[in-house]
């Protein structure tokens, strides 16, 4: 495939040299993405917690002075929900410059919904958020990273509600999601093989898969939980791994992540260990990551290539 065929397959430039310097990558913009649900609606724990307490303005507060302070633009995938229920939170975001797409409209993992569902998901939540800021969302990410090939007809589904991206693919293998054969580059997607970067379609709608430590090696090191469990450096050497083939890597995050004030008791130490470990040092790790490599939205990595 040449460069003609699939306008992706140029995203950012790519650099072989400068394994030491900071910024050593800075020719390819990253992906920095936020999830925005409340942090009591998280898969693993949500059938564990009751009366929560409510984190969300402290911890999207925390994020945006972070952001700010490193004069970074975000994507934040948000929970309709949410929206209709924070619109200010929203407008706020969107008036830092961030881009606000949609996390769905409950925060209900695709292999939970039919296609008719899903389709409703993403125009209600496409709805709460025209309320909050005024415009409605171009890109999905799915919850818990359920776009699988059991979930596959979610292509369509996106494509027909106008959805110019998706970034719900884990192109690694867990028990609870991935696609380990998936591309880790972004790619437009043939909703016939939609897995795969094959021939370019034509297509509108282009994945962005979260990143790996490497092509090969895929250990998941996207955000999340394997963000706060890996040291900087090695966070750092993964993306240098994609950056250095002239692909971006996409970090995803949630707000409350960088509140350790959340860490419950209520929930098992196993989960307890999966969902907050590491909360306390994120922050620091994130600035470190923002300091080194060029971040900025989805949108601006799809328009950089003039999409
Ligand atoms: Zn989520």
């Amino acid at each position: 495939m040449t460069s003609l065929e699939n306008p992706l397959s140029n995203i950012g430039s790519s650099s072989d040299t400068g394994d030491t310097a900071s910024n050593e990558s800075s020719t390819v913009t990253n992906v920095l993405s936020f999830d925005l649900e409340h942090w009591y609606t998280a898969t693993l724990i949500r059938d564990e917690v009751s009366a929560p307490t409510d984190r969300l303005e402290e911890s999207v507060r925390v994020v945006r002075e972070l952001l700010s302070a490193h004069d970074t633009r975000a994507t934040f995938f948000v929970v309709g929900e949410v929206a209709t229920e924070y619109p200010d939170v929203i407008r706020e975001l969107a008036a830092d410059g961030h881009e606000i797409a949609t996390h769905g409209h409950t925060h209900t993992p695709l292999f939970d919904l039919t296609p008719n569902e899903f389709e409703s998901e993403l125009s209600d939540s496409a709805d709460a958020i025209a309320d909050a800021i005024g415009s409605r969302p171009v890109g999905f990410r799915a919850p818990n990273f359920s776009v699988t090939p059991k979930t596959q007809w979610a292509f369509d589904v996106l494509s027909e509600s106008d959805l110019q991206y998706d970034s719900s693919v884990f192109p690694v293998r867990t028990p609870m999601y991935g696609v380990s054969s998936a591309p880790v580059r972004p790619y437009c997607v043939d909703s016939r093989e939609p897995f795969s970067a094959g021939a370019y379609t034509g297509s509108d709608l282009v994945e962005f898969p979260l990143a790996t430590f490497h092509p090969v090696l895929r250990i998941p090191t996207a955000g999340g939980f394997y963000a706060r469990l890996q040291p900087t450096w090695l966070l750092k050497r993964g993306i240098r791994n994609l950056n250095r083939r002239g692909i971006p890597a996409t970090l995803y995050f949630h707000p409350w992540e960088f509140n350790s004030e959340i860490a419950t008791t209520e929930v098992s130490a196993h989960k307890r260990f999966i969902s907050f470990r590491g909360s306390d040092t994120l922050g620091e790790k994130l600035e470190a990551l923002l300091a080194a490599f060029e971040f900025g939205t989805v949108e601006r990595v799809i328009e950089n290539r003039g999409w």
